[in-house]
């Protein structure tokens, strides 16, 4: 039997172990995740060797502790120097990103998209900025506070604030603010993102759990929008493909995994 599990800072409220659980048992794998509370993120190296573990999650606010605890780094997560995933690997430590890569899995639904606009500037929009691009997209990103964008106009990015943003057809405009998560905000004011999203193929919100007023604005605009819960699958399938050493299909696992949704 394999041991997982997600660290974070709450954790209570992570969907993760169910998700997870669920894909074992229903493809027959030898594993158990659970969750553990962790506070001081430099301990996560020690706390993983400790419990024995085979891989982890690791959630707000420790993905940054997760990429320096360990010993290789794979793939995407090189980019943005933050880690979701760890497997271990004879004694060591590999460390994966598939949050951005889950986002991608998640819009593939939606077909070829060229351009994006990205609302919000914190860590999701970078890392999901970031993979765009790597997907040959282009990308606008779009905050309500000019300073954030500095980084991003360093790293070439087309930047804009509510001010500036230019009123035109995106493919997707995705929402990354945390407006709506604890409130009823929208990510802008009404008068500027009603046209973008009248003029948009689809849109999606990074916040999963709950309608937020972006998502009920596409609703009432008729714009096919998909909320986080799609981001939230796609990260965890591409995780336990890991998890199980990709023994199984990516399909399969997404099937599952989406039935634990339901509970
Ligand atoms: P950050 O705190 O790093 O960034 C928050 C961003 O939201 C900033 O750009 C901030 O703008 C903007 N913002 C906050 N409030 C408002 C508002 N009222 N109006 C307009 N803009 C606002 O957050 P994260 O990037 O870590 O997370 C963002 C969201 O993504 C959260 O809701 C989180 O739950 C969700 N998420 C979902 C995942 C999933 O699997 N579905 C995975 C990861 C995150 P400013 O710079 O001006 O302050």
């Amino acid at each position: 039997m394999r041991l997982f599990a997600i660290f974070g800072d709450p954790v209570a409220h992570s969907r993760s172990p169910l998700m997870h659980n669920h894909v074992f048992k229903s493809l027959g794998f030898k594993g158990c995740y659970t969750r553990i509370h962790l506070k001081d993120g430099s301990r996560l190296r020690e706390t993983f060797f400790e419990l024995g573990l085979s891989g982890a999650n690791i959630t707000v606010p420790h993905k940054e502790a997760a990429f320096q605890a360990c010993d290789e780094i794979r793939g995407f997560a090189n980019k943005v120097g933050v880690v979701n995933t760890i497997i271990e690997e004879d004694g060591k430590l590999i460390g994966y990103n598939t949050d951005a890569d889950g986002f991608i899995f998640s819009i593939k639904p939606f077909g070829a998209i060229r351009t994006v606009l990205v609302l919000g500037a914190g860590g999701t929009a970078k890392a999901l900025s970031e993979r765009f691009r790597d997907e040959q997209m282009d990308v606008i990103v779009m905050n309500r506070s000019e300073g954030r964008l500095e980084s991003y106009k360093e790293a070439g990015f087309k930047t804009a604030t509510w001010e500036t943003v230019e009123i035109k057809e995106y493919d997707l405009i995705v929402n990354t603010t945390s407006a709506g998560l604890d409130d009823e905000n929208l990510p802008a004011p009404l008068e500027i993102l009603k046209p973008l999203l009248e003029r948009s193929s689809f849109a999606a919100d990074a916040i999963y759990g709950k309608v937020t007023p972006f998502l009920k604005l596409c609703k009432e605009l008729d714009l096919r929008a998909k909320d986080g819960a799609d981001m939230l699958l796609g990260q965890g399938v591409l995780a336990n493909n890991y998890f199980t050493n990709e023994s199984y299909e990516l399909q399969d696992i997404q099937n599952s995994m989406q039935e634990s949704f339901q509970f």
